[in-house]
């Protein structure tokens, strides 16, 4: 069949973002308004995002394996506020960096600062997680 012209891939499939598997995660990132926005709270942080539930608590459990407290996610404004001016007016905008969570993400929509904080606490999360886990599978016999 003659259909070889047909067949190169979707522009930009290759670079730039993957897609978004999760829905959940695609409808609350495109939705522009400032209601579907949650929060972490982790140590002395308040840091906006936007999330579907569940990937918004995957996250939020991995960055808290960077603590000694809890990573705590609420849906709502804070009671004492954003304490940080600069994340207070970040912009909910397609210029803030997503965070791949699994199938899911997140959007950070906070200052530059904060931005490159919490990336790091999750990095470092996933990582701990990786080794808890491989140490897990190594000393646990799975029970079958
Ligand atoms: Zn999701
Ligand atoms: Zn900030």
């Amino acid at each position: 069949m003659p259909a070889a012209d047909l067949q190169y891939s979707e522009p930009g499939a290759d670079e730039g973002h993957p897609p978004v598997q999760c829905e959940a995660c695609r409808s609350a990132l495109e939705a522009d308004s400032r209601r579907t926005i949650s929060f972490l709270l982790l140590d002395q942080f308040t840091i906006p995002l936007v999330s579907c539930e569940d990937h918004l608590e995957q996250f939020a459990s991995v960055c808290g394996l960077t603590t000694q407290d809890d990573a705590e996610t609420l849906d709502h404004r804070p009671a004492g506020g954003i304490r940080c001016p600069g994340c207070q007016h970040a912009p909910h905008s397609a210029s803030q960096p997503v965070i791949p969570v699994r199938e899911g993400a997140v959007l950070v929509v906070a200052c530059p600062e904060h931005q490159s904080k919490i990336v790091q606490r999750f990095q470092t999360g996933l990582q701990t997680q990786h080794h808890l886990s491989s140490s897990v599978d190594a000393t646990t016999p799975s029970l079958r």
